[in-house]
């Protein structure tokens, strides 16, 4: 496809109703089975290092987070969670002042204190899950999750205040976890070659901890992050070297007892989808055969945490 067709199909609207303003997004029929079977091939691609797949529940206590200094790296991303308040005769005076109109928005004062966050990034809930363990072989973990970010623009299919993301992680000794890295680097690589889904891979400079933070330092001398860009300008993957950064926080240790190093894979399911039924359609039928995987297979092994 040229440039020029490029650009008219991005102000084309392949999404038949979403509520793009506020960043949400509603799929139907063949796109939704068409994001299934995207998810189904990254989960084969999981398979590669025996990652074992985890559900965890959608949201993770602020305390959880305020351990990966979040709150003070991304507060801008944040989407917090809280409840009616049904101390103090709370519930009451609410359910009261609702009796007579038709609510778009609950007032703070009925509210209880958050406690809870719609994380922004599937992989927190993986070192949430392990911290204070010791581990006694090289973990590898795939999950997929809803992604809440508040963004301050918001464009369906591409840039959202909900999503998907799809993350193999690994968590174990440094050398594990470069391997790990560059044997998805390779392989995406490899695959959207094949696939000739025009892309480039680059080292991004925004990484998952404060700016401040000393260890980014090391950023310059060796980078943390790489994206592999659909058509120059939306990131669909990212490659991310935390290095000790969650094992020493969230207290996890590789099988010789220092702090785990960790590397995670994420695919942004909704881009994935966008960037195919641009270049492909709706039909996944029409995907090449290198991104086409017909049933999700997830191998189960037992864990070694
Ligand atoms: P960008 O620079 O485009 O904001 P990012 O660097 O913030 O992307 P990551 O933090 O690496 O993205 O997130 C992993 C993946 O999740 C991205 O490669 C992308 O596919 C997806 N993603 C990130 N933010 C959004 C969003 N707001 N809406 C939809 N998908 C997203
Ligand atoms: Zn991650
Ligand atoms: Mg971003």
């Amino acid at each position: 496809m040229s440039s020029e067709t490029f650009a008219s199909l991005e102000s084309e609207n392949i999404y038949s109703c979403f509520n793009s303003d506020a960043g949400l997004l509603t799929l139907q029929g063949s796109q939704v089975e068409l994001r299934r079977r995207l998810d189904a091939l990254f989960c084969s691609w999981a398979e590669v290092v025996g990652a074992i797949e985890y559900s965890f529940p959608p949201v993770l206590s602020v305390y959880s987070l305020d351990l990966a200094d979040y709150f003070s790296s991304f507060p801008h991303l944040a989407t917090l969670t809280t409840q009616i308040d049904s101390n103090n005769e709370g519930m009451k005076r609410f359910v009261d002042s609702t009796r007579n109109e038709r609510l778009t928005e609950v007032d703070q004062n009925y509210l209880t204190p958050a406690r809870y966050v719609l994380p922004s990034a599937a992989c927190y809930a993986v070192y949430n899950h392990l911290s204070n363990k010791k581990l006694q072989n090289d973990l590898f973990i795939t999950v997929c999750s809803p992604c809440f970010r508040q963004e301050s623009i918001y464009k369906a299919g591409e840039r959202q205040w909900t999503f998907h993301m799809r993350e193999i992680v690994c968590i174990g000794r440094q050398e594990t976890v470069r391997n790990f890295l560059n044997t998805y680097r390779q392989l995406i690589t490899e695959i959207l070659d094949r696939a000739k889904l025009p892309f480039q891979l680059r080292e991004a400079t925004d990484p998952f901890f404060d700016k401040r933070d000393p260890a980014l330092i090391l950023q310059k001398l060796e980078p943390l992050k790489y994206e592999f860009l659909y058509r120059d300008r939306l990131a669909i993957t990212s490659l991310n070297f935390h290095r000790k950064f969650f094992g020493d926080r969230f207290n996890i240790q590789d099988c010789t007892g220092e702090p785990a190093y960790t590397g995670c894979v994420a695919f942004g399911l909704e881009r994935w989808l966008s960037a195919c039924i641009r270049e492909y359609g709706q039909n996944w039928e029409n995907l090449p055969a290198v991104l086409q995987k017909k049933e999700p297979e997830v191998r189960s092994q037992e864990s070694g945490e």
